[in-house]
């Protein structure tokens, strides 16, 4: 046929009504009864609104695949699957009731809020399912499988019950993202970057033992400051001891950054370079928290605040080569304390505000508003060195646009 001759609106609908009015879904179904079987469990799509052209696509892709092996002779079992639970439900639903906390699910009520969130989905499965079928996907549509039949629940918690009795389930910890807006944990994969400008600060931890001997550290993130149980160098970099003439001070700093730290955030050039050594040289060099009185998790430490080197995770493009460490506040940092046995802690609760153990002047605040607090109080220490307006990736909430966090559940006890 010409091209210009094929309406696809027509010949679909003819087909449909064709499908329709033969039972052919059905007699192809009945005709391989008995025969090889072959199975397919589709991956449920959320229920939450109308297909979109990445579920049309998905759901194309499927439908071929299956025709594919019914044409083969196989008696293919086809149970489509809608994904009802979680958080992308719950969101629509607080949405609809003007919410702005998951508190507010308290006290509406949470028995009234999950039947709301039932009757949401249930909705949703309706208009996704019609919309499937007029894209003439063979699918059993009127036997799929929902996350929020008591079945499935069981059939989870039952793999679950199974992994546990195998000794395949340990207790650790590990930092996670979270959107302390939604109340979760938000994976890998749904994490959103965007550039945002925020104050970063250069601070001096005291060298134990030594007079007016000073480790540099830059970090963009000062809430973090109260979890840091260690400093990262890089083996193999140069580090310089960097005298201040006019406050007797020694910084060090990684030897290619020196000149930069000084005229741009200490803002001298009377300063002499006494001595230079490698990274490795300092490994093991204790340090002072300079807010370590203010602090209940950082005392009693015996492990802790302590030089660790890493050739993976230091570089020299910004900062000063000596990367502050607080392992429970990130992944790498968490790799790199759990190898050199550097403490984890993680005073902040799921909401984003401290614990008791971050200290009376903490509790209770929501961490990032803290950074002028600390950045204050560690000027007031004198070990500020300066401060620099930086841009850099933070990650986000794909959800609701609240800026992630990196907690270690203070649950786990790690392995
Ligand atoms: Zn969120």
């Amino acid at each position: 046929m010409p091209v210009s001759l094929y309406k696809a609106n027509e010949i679909e609908k003819e087909i449909a009504s064709k499908w329709k009015r033969e039972n052919t879904y059905e007699k192809v179904k009945k005709a391989s009864e008995g025969k090889k079987p072959f199975f397919f469990m589709d991956g449920p799509p959320y229920a939450t609104a109308s297909i979109h052209l990445g579920t049309a696509w998905n759901k194309i892709i499927k439908d071929a695949y299956i025709r594919f092996w019914r044409m083969q002779g196989f008696n293919v079992w086809d149970q489509p699957g809608f994904d009802t639970h979680g958080t992308p439900i719950e969101l629509q639903v607080e949405k609809s009731l003007g919410f702005s906390s998951k508190k507010d699910i308290e006290k509406y009520g949470t028995e009234k809020f999950i039947k709301k969130c039932r009757a949401y989905a249930t909705k949703y499965i309706g208009v996704m399912s019609k919309q499937f079928e007029d894209l003439g996907v063979w699918m059993d549509w009127k036997k799929p499988y929902l996350t929020l039949d008591n079945h499935y629940i069981e059939g989870a918690w039952f793999t679950f019950k199974q992994a546990f009795e195998n000794g395949y389930l340990y207790k650790g910890s590990y930092p996670v993202h979270v959107c302390t807006r939604c109340e979760t944990v938000v994976a890998y994969n749904e994490i959103e970057h965007k550039t945002v400008t925020e104050k970063s600060v250069f601070v001096k931890f005291p060298v134990r033992g030594k007079e007016n001997e000073y480790l540099v550290i830059w970090t963009t993130t000062p809430w973090t400051l109260p979890a840091n149980t260690g400093v990262m160098v890089h083996p193999d970099f140069d580090y310089a001891y960097v005298k201040i003439d006019m406050t007797g001070e020694t910084l060090i700093v990684a030897k290619e950054l020196a000149d930069n730290l000084m005229t741009e955030v200490v803002e001298t050039g009377n300063y002499k370079i006494t001595k230079s050594v490698k990274g490795k040289e300092l490994e093991g060099v204790k340090y002072d928290h300079p807010l370590k009185d203010l602090v209940p998790a950082l005392q009693g430490m015996e492990r802790g605040h302590r030089v660790v080197t890493s050739s993976r995770f230091v570089n020299l493009d910004a900062g000063t080569g000596l990367v502050h460490t607080a392992p429970g506040h990130g992944s790498e940092d968490w790799q790199v304390g759990r190898q050199e046995g550097l403490p984890v802690i993680s005073p902040v609760h799921l909401d984003g505000t401290f614990t008791e153990d971050a200290g009376e002047w903490l509790k209770g605040r929501y961490t990032k508003d803290t950074d002028p607090m600390i950045i204050e109080k560690l000027s007031e220490r004198n070990v500020l060195v300066g401060t620099q307006e930086t841009a850099h990736e933070y990650p986000m909430c794909w959800r609701c646009g609240t800026p992630l966090l990196s907690l270690t559940s203070p649950s786990g006890s790690s392995r």
